[in-house]
């Protein structure tokens, strides 16, 4: 009779509040479809027990973790050490274990990037304009700007924020960066070649748009939205009446999960099966 393992390698989601994050449902259904004796573990962990939680990753053996609002800043000293891009971004959202090392990773832009790839669009010399200045526009700005993006502007409502990252972006990368106040409505400039929505406008229950001049949108320009939550925002229904290509912020996180899945199991994630569980648990299946 072959050796039987009772224990199963164990992955966890710290976050605070946590109740309502949905992952566990596309890596369980990954778990499942490839065999493997792994289980994801929605755990909430306060603020004050954050180093705790973190050291807890070793002393129980775990593969890692998937970090979520409010510790993505805040669990950086408590790692061993982080990857570069996690670095350059300053946020994690995902610890991995490398030869006894947890290490902090941002998967977030990764996942931006990789839905743009498998619609084939090109990122390399292009132009994207990015809503928003908080931590996914961060994540996305940083991973553009290393893919190649030629010219980044930030629009962003408060101006602290939006320069920081630009100085970032100019500091740190190859890519050129511009910010511009978004006070009122922001006109879209027409050799735009990506335009990203990075605020939480249009994130359910909300259903209102980024306040943009939707008639200075030019059908070149790829729009995407990171709200993954409706699959189908106004925002993206808007841009398609313009004759616009669009990307939803679903495939994105999907995508941020399966190269976080990878990081832990070393195999390539099921992305279809996890994108199916997903429909399936918020009933567009
Ligand atoms: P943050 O709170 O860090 O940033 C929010 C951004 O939205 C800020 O730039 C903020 O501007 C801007 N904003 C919010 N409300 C308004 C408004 N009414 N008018 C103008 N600007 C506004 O959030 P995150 O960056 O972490 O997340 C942003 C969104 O991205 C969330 O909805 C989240 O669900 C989604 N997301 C999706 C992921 C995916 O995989 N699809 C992954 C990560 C996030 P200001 O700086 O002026 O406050």
């Amino acid at each position: 009779m072959a050796e039987k393992c009772y224990r199963s390698e164990l992955i966890g989601l710290f976050g605070c509040p946590v109740d309502e994050n949905p992952t566990v449902v596309i890596m369980e259904a990954a778990f499942k479809a490839l065999g493997l004796n792994y289980r994801y573990n929605t755990m909430l962990v306060y603020p004050e027990n954050l180093e705790t939680a973190v050291k807890s990753l070793k002393a129980l053996h775990m593969k890692g973790t998937h970090i979520t609002i409010p510790h993505k800043v805040s669990v950086i000293p408590y790692l061993d050490r982080l990857t570069d891009t996690a670095a350059l971004i300053g946020a994690v959202n995902t610890v991995y274990e490398d030869h006894g090392e947890m290490v902090g990773e941002n998967t977030d832009g990764k996942g931006f990037i990789k839905s743009l790839e498998d619609e084939h669009i090109k990122i390399s010399g292009k132009k994207a304009v990015i809503l928003g200045a908080g931590g996914a526009a961060r994540a996305i700005a940083v991973e553009l700007a290393l893919a190649g993006t030629r010219k980044i502007i930030i629009v962003n409502r408060s101006p602290d924020r939006g320069e920081t990252l630009v100085k970032l972006i100019n500091e740190k990368t190859t890519a050129h960066a511009e910010f511009t106040l978004w006070e009122g409505c922001y006109n879209v400039d027409e050799d735009t070649d990506i335009l990203v929505n990075c605020t939480s406008i249009g994130l359910y229950p909300d259903t209102n748009v980024p306040n943009i001049d939707y008639n200075t949108l030019k059908f070149t320009t790829v729009v995407c939205d990171i709200i993954p939550n409706p699959l189908h925002t106004r925002f993206m229904a808007k841009a398609q009446a313009c004759g616009c290509k669009t990307l939803d912020g679903f495939s994105m996180l999907i995508n941020q999960a399966a190269v976080s899945f990878k990081l832990w199991t070393g195999i390539d994630a099921p992305v279809e099966i996890m994108k199916m569980a997903m429909m399936k648990e918020n009933g567009d299946l």
